[in-house]
């Protein structure tokens, strides 16, 4: 590398030489009024100069003269030299004689034309060129130094070249190909500039793969690059060419559609997004599913500089998530307020979790023929300092996108345990508790290790405690073929002994093989289709069918949301096992389950019955 750089400064001192020469051979009239020796002197020089120099006659460009230089780069003798024109031996990047000879003609000793020299061999040697008309013996003459930069253009040509590689590997995502979060941060600026000049409007799309993440865990990493690469190919090939596609990282993507003339655009653009992404993508022989949400902010309407149109974008994005995945939404400014909003929850859901505001209170389940207590669900309740009682309602979601369920989730599973080792501890008589699992748990923890931790530690057995998962925990991983993890946790769970419910059901898929497949113990039937049972005819017949089928599976039925007696009769009527809601009891805190924790049948005054009802939609006491 030093070498080649020495070698390089010296031809580059031999291309300032030409010049040099040029100079001299353009004071050759003055020196020829001085004195002979002086003249030879100077003839010498010339002649045995490293650089190439030629004198031809400034009208025919016909060479008259050649030193020795010119006569070995060119490997032409001097009396072949003499029989050619200039135009024979040089070239240009033009290849154009006459545009040559012009150049050459105008040309002066102090600036260089990059040419090429032609030699006898038929190789071309890159040479910078420096040409000037003198008089002598009154005729016009042009002398033309030439210096070989062969070595040079190749050192600066590999240089450029490696220059160009460090730049794309900058710009460029390795993975993929396509440009990176740099490559944006250089480019969307100006593409909004272009926009503001023209006075069109562009569009940033924000795509976030869905369970990508999940994909990669259960799958592996090779796996998950080769679907990103897929999932790259089948973005670029659905947009224009003059639109910017560019992997952000992860699975994230950026979509910079220009000149933005109506939102159909976008819509069609986004669309063909998440159609093209919906065919499998094959890995290993085996098929992927994937889909992508996608969130749009639109130049100038949504914001005016880069930071502003890439966060609403990602606003957007959120919302297309909060909706289900698998779809797209423009910003709006109600998202904004959202986002505030979830933002503070966090930050508060975080502080809650160190400052001990998190509780559990426990709810009776019921069996509907007896009235005796079978279990309780434990349910989440945190006692904010300043808004009182937060519903889950408000928080669970949260906790699930940032995370924070796992913690959570622990906590509760702890605080049941030792709630009922204590119940245990005062005599009361224990029933199986239920608690509710979310599909995050299930997937970034190992939720049968920690129950089984659990377990030993607060000296309980399994068959003490039932899980609650929602349709969608298990049924949404199924869909989109990776679900493993889940399927196994509720499998060990299972193995474990402790039992499944699966909560809110009639909401979701609702799929009664499923639950023989994974040998579900209970489902409990969503409040929606409870709450006007004994007046709408549709949801009867709907909680009818579900009873019967789950009888047909030996999988038992509770009723969730049973605030009064008919619903209560007709619940029986149908054959349904258990029931749960505020007419039975709120669910209340650990210290207030003694009535709970008895053999004795739970029996409802005319009171306790109005209390009950008064007390829908509030939490605790
Ligand atoms: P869920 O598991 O379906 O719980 C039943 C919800 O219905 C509870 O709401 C309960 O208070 C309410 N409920 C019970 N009986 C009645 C009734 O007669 N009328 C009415 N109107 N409501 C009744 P809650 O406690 O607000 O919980 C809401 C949801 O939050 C739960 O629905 C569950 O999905 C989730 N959740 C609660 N605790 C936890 C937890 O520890 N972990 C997780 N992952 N989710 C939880
Ligand atoms: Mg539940
Ligand atoms: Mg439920």
């Amino acid at each position: 590398m030093q070498a080649s750089g020495l070698e390089a400064s010296l031809v580059v001192g031999g291309a300032l030489g030409g010049i040099a020469i040029a100079f001299l051979c353009a004071r050759l009239r003055r020196f020829g009024s001085a004195t002979a020796a002086a003249a030879n002197h100077f003839r010498a020089a010339i002649e045995q100069a490293p650089q190439g120099v030629l004198i031809a006659d400034a009208t025919t460009l016909r060479i008259l003269s050649a030193n020795r230089a010119a006569q070995r780069s060119s490997g032409y003798s001097l009396r072949e030299l003499r029989g050619l024109r200039v135009p024979q031996l040089l070239t240009d990047d033009t290849q154009d004689p006459d545009a040559l000879v012009a150049k050459l003609r105008a040309a002066d000793a102090r600036s260089l034309i990059s040419m090429r020299q032609r030699c006898k061999d038929g190789s071309l040697l890159d040479v910078d060129v420096a040409a000037n008309h003198v008089t002598s013996d009154a005729r016009e003459v042009l002398a033309i130094t030439m210096s070989d930069v062969t070595l040079r253009r190749k050192i600066e040509s590999q240089l450029l070249e490696k220059q160009q590689h460090l730049d794309h590997l900058a710009h460029h995502d390795q993975l993929t190909g396509l440009p990176n979060r740099h490559y944006l941060a250089a480019h969307l600026p100006e593409a909004i500039a272009d926009a503001r000049r023209t006075g069109s409007s562009l569009a940033v799309l924000f795509l976030d793969l869905d369970r990508f993440k999940h994909i990669n865990d259960s799958r592996g990493h090779e796996v998950g690059d080769q679907l990103l690469k897929t999932v790259a190919q089948r973005i670029r090939s659905t947009v224009r060419t003059e639109d910017v596609v560019v992997r952000m990282g992860g699975d994230e993507f950026i979509v910079v559609l220009k000149n933005v003339k109506t939102p159909k655009l976008v819509n069609d653009t986004a669309v063909r997004i998440n159609e093209a992404l919906a065919a499998p993508v094959v890995v290993d022989g085996r098929p992927l599913v994937t889909t992508v949400s996608i969130g749009v902010s639109l130049y100038p309407r949504d914001g005016t500089d880069m930071g502003e149109l890439l966060r609403r974008s990602d606003t957007a994005m959120y919302q297309a998530k909060d909706r289900g995945r698998n779809n797209f939404q423009l910003f709006s400014p109600v998202m904004d307020h959202k986002l505030k909003e979830r933002i503070a929850v966090e930050a508060s859901l975080r502080a809650a979790i160190e400052q001990q505001q998190l509780d559990v209170h426990y709810q009776p389940i019921i069996d509907i023929e007896s009235h005796r207590v079978m279990g309780l669900e434990a349910l989440l309740r945190w006692k904010h300092p300043m808004h009182g009682f937060v519903a889950p309602g408000r928080f669970i979601r949260v906790a699930e996108e940032t995370g924070l369920i796992v913690p959570i989730g622990e906590f509760v599973l702890d605080r049941v345990m030792q709630d009922a080792a204590t119940w245990r501890q005062m005599g009361w008589s224990l029933v199986p508790v239920a608690v509710n699992i979310s599909a995050v748990q299930l997937q970034r923890s190992d939720l049968p290790g920690t129950i089984r931790k659990l377990l030993h530690r607060h000296g309980l057995k399994p068959g003490m405690l039932q899980v609650e998962l929602t349709e969608s925990a298990v049924f949404e991983h199924r869909e989109a073929r990776s679900g493993e993890s889940s399927e196994d946790a509720i499998s060990k769970l299972r193995q474990l002994g402790v039992r499944i419910a699966i909560d809110d059901f009639g909401t979701g898929y609702s799929s009664l093989s499923y639950l023989k497949r994974w040998r579900v113990d209970f489902v409990k039937i969503d409040r929606s289709f409870v709450r006007d049972l004994v007046t709408d005819m549709s949801d009867l017949a709907i909680v009818g069918a579900i009873i019967a089928m789950a009888r047909h599976l030996n999988i038992q039925v509770i009723a969730e949301g049973i605030e009064g007696w008919q619903q209560l009769e007709k619940l029986r009527q149908l054959h349904c096992d258990q029931a749960q809601g505020f007419l039975f009891s709120k669910p209340l805190p650990a210290a207030q389950c003694r009535r709970f924790l008895s053999e004795v049948p739970l029996d409802l005054t005319e009171d306790e019955l109005f209390q009950s009802l008064d007390a829908t939609g509030s939490y605790g006491r």
